[in-house]
């Protein structure tokens, strides 16, 4: 079996609010790039890459399509299963730049899925998890704001949260801690500041709810240095998300004690390939993950799911609900979200996921032999 197509389509999907997080960082739309690989047989894999805007990570999505157009054409001709050649093959035409390479990969493990009629979270080693806990985001407002957001969740069922902060220190103190106090039983927090604290900030608004039994950190400064002094300074649970994006950035962590969970955005890693072996490595380091993607399209939701299902329960923290604030879909049988879970419906094989090929419109570029 033989790549003979690659087809590259532009989506763009607006939110249904203006997200705002740290360091006065805003979004209202994105913007997704979808992938279809077809192959010599007939079968077509699907993948998508859609960054969280272009202040987030490095990633935009411009950089996706530009990236395609490098990696493209070298993957014509090359046996999409094998998904470690491709990956190897991506690595060689292109250095760095993962969210370009994790649409393909992704299009190609549904080929493989496909291919041996086999969903991919088996292919990954099989249900270990029926159903994933959902964390919901509560984006920057005021403290009323944000309680006002969480009752309203928690009412549809969610219990465990992600609060954004990051901001000034004094407001964020009275964000937290009106947060702390609006948690019920058997409901947890993550305080999320995307790094944007300094290190004196953090240990300040996080020494206000010292002794919390409730409450995550995740990533409260931008550099691995930075958090580690303050994972050193607090004794809340700390995460490190966006500072951790390959396997030699997670053993100096495991090995500087900087972290108790990853929180692993599968594009930011490089695709399911790369997520799977850091995954695998948190599991037998007996560090906790989260699973999440960049976007909200209905294959980011299917690809977390594979990933989070595959997943020992013990090991896997949460996802984030990935049909929350898209307005439009392209396929049907996406993951299903209710009381606060989030799992895949059946044993469809590849992604699962049904395409409405009409909506897609027209490529704007195509590859081929
Ligand atoms: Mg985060």
């Amino acid at each position: 079996m033989r790549i003979a197509t690659i087809r590259v389509y532009r989506r763009d999907m607006p939110l249904p609010f203006v997200y705002r997080w740290s360091g006065g960082r805003s979004l209202g739309a994105l913007d997704s790039t979808l992938v279809e690989v077809e192959t010599d047989t007939g079968l077509i894999g699907t993948g998508d890459s859609c960054p969280w805007g272009n202040q987030y990570v490095p990633a935009f999505a411009g950089g996706v399509r530009a990236g395609l157009d490098e990696i493209g054409p070298a993957l014509i001709g090359a046996d999409p299963r094998c998904l470690a050649d491709i990956n190897r093959r991506m690595d060689e035409t292109l250095y760095g730049h993962p969210y370009v390479k994790h649409a393909v990969d992704v299009a190609c493990w549904d080929i493989l899925g496909q291919h041996t009629d086999m969903p991919i979270h088996d292919l990954l080693g099989g249900r270990l998890i029926e159903r994933v806990r959902a964390r919901i985001g509560t984006p920057s407002g005021s403290p009323g704001e944000m309680v006002a957001q969480l009752r309203e969740r928690a009412k549809q069922g969610y219990f465990h949260f992600s609060l954004k902060v990051g901001d000034e220190v004094e407001l964020d103190i009275e964000r937290l801690r009106a947060l702390a106090d609006a948690l019920g039983p058997g409901q947890t927090m993550v305080a999320d500041a995307n790094g944007g604290w300094q290190p004196h900030e953090a240990v300040r608004v996080l020494g206000s709810v010292a002794g919390a039994t409730n409450i995550y950190v995740e990533q409260p400064c931008r550099t691995y240095e930075e958090c580690l002094q303050v994972r050193r300074a607090t004794a809340l649970p700390m995460i490190l998300d966006e500072c951790i994006v390959d396997v030699d950035d997670l053993l100096r962590a495991h090995a500087d004690k900087a972290l108790d969970i990853l929180n692993i955005k599968i594009p930011r890693v490089g695709g399911i390939t790369r997520c799977r072996q850091i995954r695998d490595l948190c599991v037998s380091l007996g560090i906790g993950v989260y699973l999440m993607d960049t976007g909200n399209t209905e294959i980011a939701g299917a690809v977390t799911m594979h990933m989070a299902h595959s997943t020992p329960s013990r090991s896997i923290l949460g996802v984030w609900d990935p049909n929350d604030w898209r307005q439009e879909d392209i396929a049907t049988d996406i993951p299903v979200a209710g009381d606060g879970h989030v799992w895949i419906e059946g044993s469809r094989p590849g992604l699962g996921l049904t395409f409405d090929r009409k909506r897609l419109g027209e490529p704007v570029a195509v590859y081929q032999g």
